[in-house]
């Protein structure tokens, strides 16, 4: 009697892609080795539990429902499917396994703590069942492991550091798709097929989105297929990549003035592998190039260096227990944060980039700047948790490691340590939007407003209010602090703040810190380091 067939099995989870996929090549090849031997099955576990407790917004949902889509027909192209599991995994496994007489699972590596949690408790099951478990780490382009062990055991916490070390890493060969399965390696169907034929098909989209009165327009829709022509079209104009200096590029542009490809690196339906392979191909025939930290490699590793921190601290979410993190006490002011989070806070170039990000999902980096300083030590005192968490729900390109990271650096908690220099809600938009079309756009209430008051639209009289046919207070309302007071007793309370941790962290006072010169600098030192280099800048200009 012929042997029974076996399954291998490839988990989705990040890396929703079939270029440049490690764990699913591995499958592929093996079921091509021996066609007659085994049966493959691509899947994607849906947990229902997700749904309640991630925060998710609608776009989001969207977003994946397209991406889980567009995956099962590149992988029909190869002559598979995807298989989408309803259930927690640890659910599911056990019965999968014996179901279609697993032999290999393959999946890639999550940095993630929930994610870590429950690998090890599905690896648990596989060796319970007699299943081998390979995985590859690709949703990186280092992997966070080596660099922290070639570091000796420490993640780097700067990025010239993290540049150093990886500068000695091997770059990871780059695989194309796989090749099509030949015959056979489709499985029959399972009892559960033959009783529901539609049962592993991709979810709909009123399955996904609980709430779609809050789907905004579909500006970047998901998928491989999108991330791969996105990729294409950004690394089209040469030079425009090679030139690219973050700092350059205008938070408040009417289109993107970057990739956006942040929320297709997020799930993986691009390899960030591929992008760092692409850009530096280009970069050689353009040897005048930019460089980290401001080119598009240079973001491509800002990426890395913060997945390289995150893998090193399970509550790198938050601020206690954190070891990166600096305590500062935020305080808590719901009404003001649900200003900020909705548009509201009456500094309207504030109110454009958070409309923005509740109807796109996605705004430039520099714009984040400017609401999480706005929303943190510049303006509003309130935590950067709070803020990590309104993003999460709202961000198509919301990532575990990246969004901690940069609310931690924003918020100068950790990684950025110059709080005195607070971004003004006011000038800091003009700057590359004079006249204000990016406000009239998102804050229609002020369409009318000419542009010597569109963004400090309290400096009209009443009657020129009424003239622009919105009137403060009542279209639209009155700012919820007064930037030039706040943000100067914010840079007080950070002072103070630092002081308390640096005096905590060396058990020493700051006069002591100052005369021992094995110390970093305190901020007060550092802050009038920062303001003599300043004042020489302009006096040789
Ligand atoms: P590009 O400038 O075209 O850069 C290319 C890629 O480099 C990006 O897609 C991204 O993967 C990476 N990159 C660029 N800047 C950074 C950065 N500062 N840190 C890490 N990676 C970077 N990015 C996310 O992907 N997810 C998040 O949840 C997230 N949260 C953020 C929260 C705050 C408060 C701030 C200030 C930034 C956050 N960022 C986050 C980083 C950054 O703003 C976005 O990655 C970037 O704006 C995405 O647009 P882009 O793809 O056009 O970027």
């Amino acid at each position: 009697m012929a042997a029974e067939r076996r399954t291998l099995v490839h988990w989705f989870r990040k890396g929703l892609r079939v270029h440049d996929n490690p764990a699913l090549m591995q499958i592929f090849n093996k079921a091509r080795a021996s066609p007659d031997k085994f049966y493959v099955r691509p899947i994607f576990v849906l947990d229902p539990g997700i749904l309640d407790w991630m925060q998710v917004g609608a776009n989001r949902w969207r977003f994946l429902q397209q991406i889980l889509v567009d995956l099962d027909q590149n992988l029909k192209e190869l002559n598979s499917r995807l298989f989408v599991i309803r259930g927690k995994p640890v659910d599911i496994f056990p019965n999968l396994f014996d179901r279609w007489h697993v032999e290999l699972l393959t999946y890639e590596t999550d940095i993630e703590p929930y994610a870590v949690k429950r690998d090890v408790a599905v690896q648990n099951i596989a060796a319970a069942h007699g299943v081998t478990v390979d995985t590859h780490c690709s949703h990186t382009i280092y992997n966070p492991e080596v660099v922290i062990a070639k570091n000796l055991g420490r993640a780097p916490v700067t990025y010239q550091k993290f540049l150093s070390v990886v500068e000695k890493l091997k770059l990871p060969k780059v695989l194309d798709k796989p090749e099509r399965l030949p015959k056979g390696t489709q499985p029959i169907a399972d009892e559960f097929e033959a009783a529901e034929p539609d049962v592993y098909d991709c979810p709909t989209l009123d399955q996904l989105v609980k709430r779609p009165q809050e789907l905004g327009i579909n500006k970047f829709p998901g998928g491989e297929t999108e991330a791969l022509r996105r990729l294409e079209k950004s690394l089209s104009d040469e030079h425009w990549v090679a030139s690219f200096e973050k700092p350059n590029t205008a938070p408040n542009s009417l289109e993107p003035s970057t990739t956006v490809l942040s929320p297709y690196l997020k799930f993986g339906c691009l390899s960030a592998r591929l992008v760092h392979q692409r850009l530096q191909e280009i970069l050689k025939r353009h040897p005048k190039h930019s460089k980290p930290p401001v080119s598009l490699v240079g973001q491509i590793l800002w990426r890395e260096f913060y997945y390289t921190v995150a893998a090193a601290e399970s509550n790198f979410d938050r601020m206690l227990g954190n070891i990166y993190c600096l305590q500062i006490p935020w305080q808590e002011r719901p009404d003001h944060l649900d200003a900020w989070a909705h548009g509201r806070t009456g500094y309207p170039f504030i109110d454009a980039i958070m409309r923005q990000l509740r109807q796109e999902g996605w705004i430039h980096h520099l714009a984040r700047h400017a609401v999480a300083c706005f929303l943190t030590r510049g303006d509003l005192w309130i935590s950067w948790e709070d803020g990590q968490r309104v993003f999460e729900q709202l961000l198509l390109d919301q990532d575990w490691a990246l969004n901690a990271g940069n609310w931690m650096w924003l918020s100068a908690s950790a990684f950025f340590h110059q709080y005195f220099r607070v971004y003004s809600p006011v000038a800091f938009g003009k700057k590359t939007d004079r006249t204000g079309a990016y406000i009239r756009k998102y804050v229609p209430e002020l369409a009318k407003y000419p542009a010597a008051c569109i963004y400090e639209p309290w400096k009209a009289t009443l009657a020129d209010q009424r003239d622009f046919g919105c009137v403060l207070g009542v279209d639209y309302p009155h700012r919820i602090v007064n930037h030039d007071i706040v943000h100067k007793e914010n840079i007080k309370r950070m002072s103070a703040a630092y002081k308390v941790n640096r005096e905590m962290r060396t058990g020493k006072t700051e006069d002591e810190i100052d005369s021992d010169s094995s110390l970093p600098m305190t901020t007060g030192k550092r802050k009038a380091s920062f303001e003599t280099k300043r004042s020489n800048i302009k006096r040789k200009r």
